[in-house]
């Protein structure tokens, strides 16, 4: 990454030509972003295309961005499209259904002028206010059909009062001020390298008046994190908190696969995506004061770090190259996210950043989100993997959601089944580390690509000695997992015994939104689904009071089973009462212990796992 600091501004004349045998290939492409008016939300592109064959030439824009499964059609927000040659002479262009746009190629080159429109603050989508800008460039930048091998130069113009960038891309070391080959005589731009599309379109862009964080080296490769309002928290304590990660990590593989690597945090809110050498975070340090965030956020960038190795160089075969007008299906996400899950809170663990019992919480609360739901009845993890593109925020909906369930939930628990079956078969010589370490250096180093289905158990299996079609049954069906026998392994018990849970079970929760409480997530099979209630129904009273979150959990538990509560709902433009009976709810508390009395390896795999340590 590079944060460029636009103030120490180096006048340079640029000779593209000299840069890199990149740029010896005939044709160019070449983009120049600007964000003049981000009030109204858009960015101006203008792309260069020269040198190419042919009348016309179709070019694209991606449905989707790699590491966010869902379709999100970026050629929509694509506004007022213009086609110019290079005497600066319109020329003709036509749309294309879908994704693409067919233009003119008939002096060998085009200019392509177009705004982007941006709508909401998200990792996975491009978003541009009076505050930054960030570029996500599969939503912003299109590419020629069939070149996506090609190499493209970037000039980025922030807008006139900001003074900072930061992206994984390698900057072209001048920072421009004078007229160029982009013919204007004004601003102040940054220019980007991307050797081709693939990198382009896995590193973003956060423009604004940005923050750096204390910096810091782990063999020698500098990690920065650079955000938009980070807020004010101990910023060395936590810089030094994440060195420790990274070193987890790195240890962990054993390689570091990159010159620079940036956590862009892209200022509050929720969610990150993994990239190449960079992870667009959602970040706010304010949060940072208490304990229990502070962990959140530890396992929150110790995953999409890990990521750096678990599925952007680990990965299903299917994941690359990536299919930017369908995107890419695999049955092994739960590869891909379940595992960095459990390595996330592994990396923590082992980082000393977590007690042993904020570790056995972590994995109490992925199994306990699987086992509560209905949907690991009907959906296998590899299911689950395959669907996630219309089981995601955009796919199903009503009842058929409850006929899924999460691989990041039920991904963690069995990897750490896994686990703790290689160590046990293995008197504790090897372990899901090795797993890891031999797909890294014999798919990612030596054959240069992902994995198939068949491959990634056969590794495992060759790790282990021997068959582990019980642990692989757990990926592929819905059968109910032992859990006891694999934890016994390494000296542990979980408590999967029902209990009662006292108070009356109505079976909703409820989230306040602009003085609004909505449903956010009802039990199936709870009385409130029975009654027909339903997730986005809006709460209007409760036993008669306007409810708050907090009121619908304080009536519920001063009742018991067999009372009735009333509520009166919204449920799209209808008004409804409801007087339901509240139900009894029992749920094993899935809480993870010593056993005592271990042995000597069930001692030695527990002590090796916490630690990260080889085993004997
Ligand atoms: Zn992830």
């Amino acid at each position: 990454m590079r944060v460029a600091f636009i103030r120490c501004v180096i006048v340079a004349i640029l000779f593209l030509e000299t840069l890199d045998p990149l740029f010896a290939q005939k044709s160019t492409i070449q983009f120049e972003i600007s964000m003049n008016q981000p009030a109204t939300h858009t960015f101006h592109v203008t792309m260069h295309c020269a040198g190419f064959k042919g009348d016309s030439i179709d070019v694209k824009m991606p449905v989707w961005s790699p590491g966010y499964y869902q379709r999100l059609d970026f050629a929509n927000n694509v506004e007022n499209f213009q086609v110019s040659n290079a005497s600066q002479n319109s020329t003709g262009w036509r749309k294309l259904p879908g994704n693409a746009w067919r233009v003119s190629n008939s002096s060998a080159s085009f200019i392509i002028n177009y705004d982007v429109k941006t709508f909401r603050p998200f990792v996975g989508t491009p978003y541009v206010d009076e505050t930054r800008g960030y570029i996500l460039p599969a939503g912003v930048c299109l590419y020629p059909a069939g070149e996506i091998n090609h190499p493209v130069i970037v000039t980025i113009k922030p807008y006139s009062t900001w003074s900072n960038i930061a992206t994984g891309l390698d900057s072209i070391p001048w920072i421009v001020s004078i007229d160029s080959i982009i013919g204007e005589k004004k601003g102040k731009y940054v220019r980007y390298v991307a050797p081709d599309y693939d990198i382009l379109y896995d590193s973003p862009i956060l423009v604004g008046n940005l923050e750096e964080l204390p910096p810091f080296f782990v063999k020698g490769i500098p990690h920065r994190f650079i955000a938009y309002k980070p807020g004010e928290f101990d910023k060395v304590s936590f810089m030094n908190d994440l060195k420790k990660i990274v070193e987890t990590a790195t240890n962990l593989i054993g390689d570091i696969p990159y010159k620079h690597y940036t956590f862009i945090g892209t200022g509050p809110g929720a969610g990150g995506i993994e990239h190449l050498n960079s992870a667009s975070v959602s970040f706010d340090g304010t949060n940072q004061t208490s304990k229990q965030n502070r962990l959140k956020t530890y396992f929150f960038l110790a995953h999409e770090y890990f990521h750096n190795y678990n599925v952007k160089r680990i990965r299903p075969i299917e994941l690359g190259p990536f299919d930017y007008d369908n995107g890419n299906r695999t049955k092994m996400l739960w590869v891909s996210e379940g595992l960095s899950v459990y390595y996330e809170e592994m990396i923590v663990k082992r980082a000393g950043l977590c007690t042993e019992d904020e570790l056995f919480d972590a994995f109490r609360s992925n199994i306990l989100a699987y086992e509560g739901k209905p949907g690991r009845l009907y959906q296998s993890l590899t299911q689950s993997s395959y669907e996630t593109w219309s089981d995601g925020p955009f796919g199903r909906t009503g009842d058929e959601v409850n006929k899924t369930i999460s691989y990041y939930d039920k991904g963690p628990a069995v990897g750490m089944l896994l686990d703790f079956k290689i160590r046990h078969e293995t008197k504790n010589k090897k372990s899901l580390d090795d797993v890891m370490r031999t797909l890294y250096k014999e798919f990612y180093q030596q054959k240069k690509r992902g994995f198939t289905e068949h491959e990634f158990r056969q590794v495992c299996e060759k790790i282990a000695g021997t068959s582990l079609a019980d642990v692989f049954d757990y990926v592929s069906t819905t059968k109910e997992v032992d859990y006891k026998k694999y934890l016994q392994y390494a000296g542990l018990d979980i408590d999967t015994t029902s209990k009662e849970i006292p108070g009356g079970w109505l079976g909703i929760s409820a989230r306040e939104r602009k003085d609004s409480v909505f449903i956010s997530s009802v039990d199936w099979n709870s009385p409130a689904w029975n009654a027909g209630l339903r997730q986005r129904n809006l709460i209007l009273d409760i036993d008669g009071a306007k409810p708050d979150a907090h009121t619908i959990k304080a009536v519920l538990e001063n009742k018991n089973p067999g009372d009735k509560v009333n509520l009166t709902v919204m449920q799209g433009d209808e008004k409804k009462n409801f007087s339901i009976v509240l139900g009894k709810k029992r749920e094993a508390p899935f809480t993870i212990s010593r056993k005592p009395n271990m042995d000597e390896l069930q001692k030695a795999i527990l002590e090796s796992w916490l630690t990260g340590s080889k085993g004997f």
